[in-house]
């Protein structure tokens, strides 16, 4: 009997253990935002986001807070980066994504790699750390400046990332083409490194926030790698001529052994959806990282500068997304 009885109330356990997790399997909605390679910002960026609504989550899940309970799963894969991410939201795979304030510009206008591909209903959530384009070089390479590039193997980046385009775009300022280099190489941004330690390039170009960890093995690795300034009437009329460019320094001593500061160019690091994503996900989304932002802030080192008043306009052309909208006005942010 006793023996019926366990074995009836362990049916019954999973037949309760069933019915709530189809209960939960049917009103999860699960959604994606495109990050970077698996050693930069971007990664845990949108890790940094997905915790945060998780977080949130978690009250409304174990029934505190009763009746918000619609449950979003989010996810943040490592990607190629900026532009592959607003393709993807573009073709409606991923919901969210992080890219550099240029590639936002220019996919919401149709201009540079976006010409003939506009995508008008990209739409901005909010900005996050500063990304200055860094040329890092390897010490031995003797490379003081973008002219130093000349006849050096160069890693200009994978297609699809950030770097890869505004590295394009500082080249055609300059006025060379690949054949200024000896050789280029299209690795990613987490391979760059390991190539640059062994030696099997000279120089890589990245727009990525700091401090990471990724420069400072390139810095402290064999290669006693540095960051090059870029200076310049070039620099300049890159800088001058559009909005979603501004001056940058890394401050000397922000990497082992780097005596100077680094003066370069450099863009902001976005987070962007599309219109056709809901408007209630878009708020959820912002609400978590804005009533988590000290939490938010201490999840990387880039994220020490962040003020929610700049997040809401700085490096954003896309227009703001309704749900974010949503969020700042209620909030009193705008
Ligand atoms: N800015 C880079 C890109 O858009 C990614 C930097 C990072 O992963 O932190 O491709």
């Amino acid at each position: 009997m006793k023996k019926i009885i366990t074995s009836l109330s362990s049916a019954l356990l999973i037949f309760v253990a069933s019915l709530s997790f189809t209960t939960v399997a049917k009103s999860a909605e699960f959604f994606t935002i495109g990050t970077g390679g698996p050693t930069g910002v971007y990664f845990q960026t949108g890790n940094a986001i997905c915790k945060m609504l998780h977080k949130s989550a978690i009250s409304a899940e174990h029934g505190r807070k009763k009746g918000t309970a619609k449950a979003y799963r989010c996810t943040a894969p490592s990607t190629g980066g900026s532009n592959y991410n607003i393709g993807q939201i573009k073709a409606g795979e991923f919901q969210f994504g992080v890219a550099q304030s240029d590639w936002q510009y220019h996919a919401v206008n149709g201009s540079s790699k976006w010409e003939g591909k506009k995508f008008g209903d990209l739409r901005a959530v909010f900005s996050v750390h500063n990304e200055p384009f860094q040329i890092w070089a390897r010490k031995k390479a003797k490379i003081k400046n973008f002219a130093g590039l000349e006849g050096k193997v160069v890693n200009i980046g994978n297609p699809g990332s950030g770097q890869r385009g505004t590295m394009e775009e500082l080249m055609k300022a300059m006025g060379v083409d690949n054949s200024f280099f000896k050789s280029t190489t299209e690795l990613t941004s987490s391979e760059q490194v390991k190539a640059l330690c062994d030696g099997k390039i000279d120089a890589f170009g990245y727009s990525v926030g700091f401090p990471n960890g990724a420069m400072e093995q390139a810095a402290t690795c064999a290669a006693k790698a540095s960051p090059i300034n870029l200076t310049g009437s070039e620099v300049q009329g890159l800088i001058s001529g559009a909005d979603y460019y501004a001056k940058a320094v890394i401050p000397k001593g922000t990497y082992t052994n780097q005596k100077k500061d680094a003066t370069t160019f450099g863009v902001k690091a976005t987070v962007v959806t599309s219109a056709s994503v809901s408007e209630e996900l878009v708020y959820l989304v912002t609400k978590a990282v804005m009533e988590n932002f000290d939490d938010f802030k201490k999840q990387h080192p880039a994220f020490g500068f962040l003020e929610k008043k700049n997040m809401i306009k700085d490096g954003l052309s896309a227009p703001l997304h309704p749900g974010a909208i949503k969020y700042y006005k209620e909030a009193g942010l705008m």
